[in-house]
Order: structure tokens, then C-alpha cells, then sequence
């Protein structure tokens, strides 16, 4: 009996970066299949599995799932209860946004941080393309670092052109198994290759569209970086959305909000327009960023299902 861990996964088969047996392709015993309920998926990227190596063919069949400390799902069609599992056990999320070329809006940073809140993933801000940056861009940059940092976002800044901030995002990473996201043509494929030019990364964003009509059939992969470590390059994450999350629960992943929420004068205050709200107070006294709050209110109030397109 070996030990390792899931580095892709095409459906039916599994890559497995053992614990000194080197990578095997290996299947899947027939119970496990049934465990996982709701999922589609009962083995993923991320997971640390069992597995018992068959003889002659070097492959493997993984015949246990250890539990899973955090995992990011997508619901396989609106319509559908089930959810597909993307990765298991990441230790970061990392975004990679850019200020302009493309934009990256503050409302979209903060549905990311959240979801990363309610998912139990440290998130990390990476701002890319320094070196493309003017003084009102500069500007911009600085003030977005300092509301982030100031909730506990750490922000580091890269750019692939002038090699600002590599050793630091090489460092980030290393032993980690990253999450990777960012609006298309961020960077995200730029940088890993600069850091670890064997991994030869192609990020492919699939359009929600297509996903939604077909089943489901997109499966992650991790990329092993050659100084230890893996990134994972999700697919299609816009639908990295706020699945499996209550109206009344979404102010627990804003973190300033939460922290001000103990303070408000009603125990089941949504800090919308209640009286008492201490939450609104530090939005007038600047203490919580206003941006923040709108980003809050306007998860709170869109429609349900536009969550998925
Ligand atoms: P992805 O879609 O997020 O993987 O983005 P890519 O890695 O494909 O990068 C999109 C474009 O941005 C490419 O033309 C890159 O050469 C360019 N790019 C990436 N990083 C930088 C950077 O730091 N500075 C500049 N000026 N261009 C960059
Ligand atoms: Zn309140």
C-alpha cells in the first residue's frame, strides 16, 4: 500500500504523484465511485489518496480517499443539484489581476475573496504588468494594496517584463499547491513559465457558455514546479461562484464586515438599512471601504440564478 497525491484526472483515469514511487496511472475501486453523493466526482485533483499497485502494468487502483480539508466546486448545470468537485486540499488561492489591459474590477476581487472565504482558502492579490503601469495606474495600484492589506489580503506586485517581484512569487509558491486565477490574458500562463519555463503552461478559459451546454466534462490538472509544489490552473473560473452559500451567511466572508458585525445593535443584522448597524457606521467613517460594502450589497441582492451564468 502506497501513498500519494491526485494530479489529474480525466474521468476514468488518474495521474498520482506517489510518495517515492514516482507518478501512476491508476483507476478507481468500484465503491468508492458511490461515496461522494452529491458529486459528480469522487476522486479529484488535490486529494491524497491509497492506492494498491498491480503487478506486470505499474498501474494502481486507488482504493481510499483521505478527508479533504477544503475543496472548490462547480454545480454541473443550473438546473442540476449535483456538483462537480475541481480541486481538493489548496493551500492558497492566489488572483492575478491586472489594473487595465484587461481591467480587473474591485467587484470582482472581492466575489473572489469571498468565495475563497467561504471555501476555507487563504487568498493572496497578485498585481501583474507593473511595468505597463502610469502614474494614475501607480496610483490606483497603491490604493487597492492598501485596503487589501489593511483586511489581510497580502498584495504582492509582478511584472514578466522588468522581473519585478519573481523571487517573491517563486517563494510564494514553492511546497504550495496554488490555486491560480485571473481574468484571461492577465498573465497567469506568462508567469508561471517565467519561474518554471519547463511547465510550458497554456491557460485555457472556457467560456461558461459552452459549459453550460454540455455536461460538464472539464477536469483540472496540477502542474508540478520543478522547485517544489503545484499550481492549479482552473478552467471556466467564472464559475467559481458562490455555490452552497446563504443570503444571510454572505457578510461571513467579507472579514471586516463580519468583525464589525458583532457590534450591531440586532443579533440578525444584514446591514442593509437596520437601525443600530455598526457595520454601516464604519462604511460612513471610511472604516470599512465603501467599494467593499457595494461589493457585499450587490452579491446580497442580485438574482440567484445569474449566479451561474
Ligand atoms: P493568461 O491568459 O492569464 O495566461 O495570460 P498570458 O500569460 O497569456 O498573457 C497575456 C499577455 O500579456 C501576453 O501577451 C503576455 O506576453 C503579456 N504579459 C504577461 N505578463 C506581462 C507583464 O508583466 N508585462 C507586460 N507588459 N506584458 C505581460
Ligand atoms: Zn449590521
Amino acid at each position: 500500500m502506497i501513498q500519494g497525491v491526485v494530479i489529474k484526472s480525466t474521468g476514468s483515469w488518474y495521474l498520482v504523484r506517489t510518495d517515492g514511487e514516482g507518478v501512476l496511472q491508476c483507476k478507481i475501486r468500484g465503491a468508492l465511485r458511490t461515496r461522494g453523493t452529491k458529486s459528480t466526482n469522487p476522486v479529484v485533483v488535490g486529494d491524497r489518496v491509497h492506492i494498491l499497485v498491480r503487478g506486470g502494468d505499474k498501474t494502481g487502483v486507488i482504493t481510499e480517499v483521505a478527508d479533504r480539508k477544503n475543496y472548490i466546486i462547480r454545480k454541473s448545470s443550473n438546473l442540476s443539484r449535483q456538483t462537480h468537485i475541481i480541486a481538493a486540499n489548496i493551500d492558497q488561492a492566489i488572483l492575478i489581476i491586472t489594473i487595465n489591459y484587461p481591467k480587473t474590477t474591485l467587484r470582482f476581487i472581492d466575489r473572489f475573496l469571498a468565495t475563497a472565504e467561504a471555501y476555507r482558502i487563504p487568498a493572496i492579490l497578485l498585481i501583474n504588468k507593473t511595468d505597463l503601469y502610469n502614474a494614475d495606474e501607480q496610483g490606483e495600484l497603491l490604493k487597492l494594496c492598501k485596503v487589501y492589506e489593511s483586511i489581510g489580503y497580502p498584495c504582492h506586485k509582478t511584472s514578466v517584463a522588468s522581473g519585478e517581484g519573481l523571487q517573491d512569487f517563486t517563494k510564494l509558491i514553492t511546497g504550495k499547491v496554488t490555486l491560480l486565477s485571473g481574468h484571461s490574458g492577465v498573465g497567469k500562463s506568462t508567469l508561471v513559465n517565467a519561474i518554471d519555463p519547463e511547465l510550458n503552461l497554456k491557460t485555457s478559459e472556457i467560456s461558461d457558455y459552452h459549459l453550460k451546454g454540455k455536461h460538464t466534462t472539464t477536469f483540472s490538472e496540477m502542474h508540478e514546479l520543478k522547485f517544489g509544489g503545484f499550481v492549479i490552473d482552473t478552467p471556466g473560473i467564472k464559475g467559481f461562484g458562490m455555490v452552497n452559500m446563504d443570503k444571510e451567511e454572505i457578510f461571513h466572508f467579507f472579514p471586516e464586515i463580519f468583525q464589525a458585525s458583532h457590534l450591531c445593535k440586532y443579533y440578525n443584522c444584514l446591514h442593509i438599512n437596520e437601525p443600530g448597524c455598526q457595520v454601516i457606521e464604519a462604511v460612513k467613517a471610511e472604516k470599512i471601504s465603501l467599494t467593499r460594502y457595494e461589493s457585499y450589497l450587490s452579491i446580497y441582492f442580485e438574482d440567484t440564478e445569474e449566479k451561474y451564468r
